[in-house]
């Protein structure tokens, strides 16, 4: 039996996840292996708990990943908090909400859902009502869905759950690092994120973190770990091993390291790396950075005459949907970018799969020329597809916005 040698395609990797790594990443994943209770390793570890809080925005004492997926660390929350019966709220306006409430079934919450239509987010007033007639322990809720390019407002649901006492988690997979995102200002109690999307690291690693209220329940979990009575009768041990966020948080304090599992070594070394480039650009300008090239993507989009899905005040900065035009298939029109351009974009999910084609700016994959090659490149597809475009306008459009943009900067 003989192995093909690993030769990868070079990519523009256009969708809303896995993006481009930055190259500072992939040169960080290749440093030699340490122990995991290296001092040097351990400062890493130290070091990587601060970027977190800078990241997340919080001033939280627990920040750190969970070693898995993104969904890890919806998974680590969720388990780690949700007792056999509580009530759960999750209000799901597409693919990703649907992920939240299974977990939670899993961990047998009594899950009470209210659906949006795809294309939508709830109103505040709308989830608190809901909220007002069941009295959720927690409400989870996903920030940026990826499948349909909202964001859902926080701020007022999170200070709702403040006063009434529910915790608040949030996935902010997909927006956190490229959107703007206020654990602390929105009364946010766990959030999640993943490396893939707009921190331009692999996959394989879930920041999270949590406050005081989170922590609570967890030792509280802990003490019948230890033998101890907890103070409520219905409290129940944590029933996974490697998401239990008891243990894990203490491996994470410094000083303490209690050994649980074995760090991914090579991902701590991607991931920290990741963050101080983010810290190097700093969090504001990365968020404009996205903005800009999501703004310039869309005038191009616009301009060629192509229909835009949710192109209102709640779109996502970095995911744009695009109609797919009568009669084409839209998965022709990704393979043949992909196969003749080595530009990737995404279809969808659910009720949208099929009738959308979704191009994500997130991460590394966020600049001028990704935006112009793929603009040129769509463009020509949709000629070769039949569609009737204005040919010629995209390309010029988009270096419109960033010509604006050099001028306003100049100025300022
Ligand atoms: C991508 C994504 C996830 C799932 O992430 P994995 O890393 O594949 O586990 C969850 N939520 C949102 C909003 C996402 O965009």
């Amino acid at each position: 039996m003989t192995y093909t040698d690993l030769t990868t395609p070079l990519r523009t990797i256009m969708t809303p996840g896995p993006v481009e790594a930055d190259p500072r990443v992939l040169r960080a994943l290749s440093t030699p292996v340490i122990g995991q209770f290296d001092p040097e390793f351990l400062n890493l570890m130290d070091e990587t708990v601060d970027l977190l809080r800078y990241l997340f925005r919080t001033d939280n004492r627990r920040a750190f990943p969970i070693n898995g997926t993104s969904r890890s660390g919806i998974e680590a929350v969720l388990c780690s908090i949700i007792e056999p019966g509580d009530k759960v709220l999750v209000p799901i306006y597409g693919r990703f909400g649907y992920l939240i409430a299974e977990i939670a079934s899993r961990c047998d919450a009594e899950v009470h859902t209210m659906e949006k239509e795809w294309g939508k987010v709830f109103d505040p007033e709308e989830v608190k009502a809901e909220m007002k007639a069941i009295n959720p322990k927690v409400v989870a809720i996903v920030h940026g869905e990826t499948s349909t390019g909202q964001m859902q407002p926080l701020k007022e649901i999170g200070a709702f759950c403040r006063e009434n006492d529910s915790l608040f988690v949030v996935d902010g997979v997909a927006t956190i690092g490229g959107v703007e995102f206020k654990t602390d200002e929105w009364s946010i109690d766990a959030a999640i994120t993943g490396t893939q999307k707009c921190l331009a690291v692999p996959s394989g690693m879930a920041p999270i973190t949590y406050n005081d209220r989170i922590e609570k329940i967890l030792l509280e979990r802990k003490k019948i770990e230890r033998g101890l009575s907890p103070d409520s009768e219905n409290s129940r041990r944590i029933q996974s091993n490697y998401l239990d966020l008891s243990q894990i948080q203490d491996y994470w304090t410094s000083g303490n390291r209690l050994n649980h599992h074995t760090l991914a070594t090579s991902m701590l070394y991607g991931l920290r790396e990741g963050l101080r480039i983010i810290q190097e650009e700093g969090l504001e300008a990365r968020i404009k950075r996205h903005q800009l090239h999501g703004k310039a993507l869309v005038a191009g989009l616009e301009a060629m005459g192509v229909e835009l899905r949710g192109n209102g005040e709640h779109k996502m900065p970095v995911v744009t949907l695009i109609n797919a035009p009568e009669g084409v298939d839209e998965a022709s029109v990704r393979s043949t970018l992909l196969n003749e351009f080595g530009i990737e974009i995404a279809g969808s999910f659910g009720p949208f799969k099929g009738k959308v084609m979704r191009i994500g700016n997130m991460g590394n994959s966020c600049r001028k020329t990704n935006i112009l090659h793929t603009l040129g490149a769509f463009e020509a597809v949709m000629i070769q597809h039949g569609v009737t475009v204005n040919r010629g306008e995209a390309v010029q459009a988009a270096l419109g916005v960033y010509a604006a943009e050099e001028i306003t900067a100049v100025k300022s």
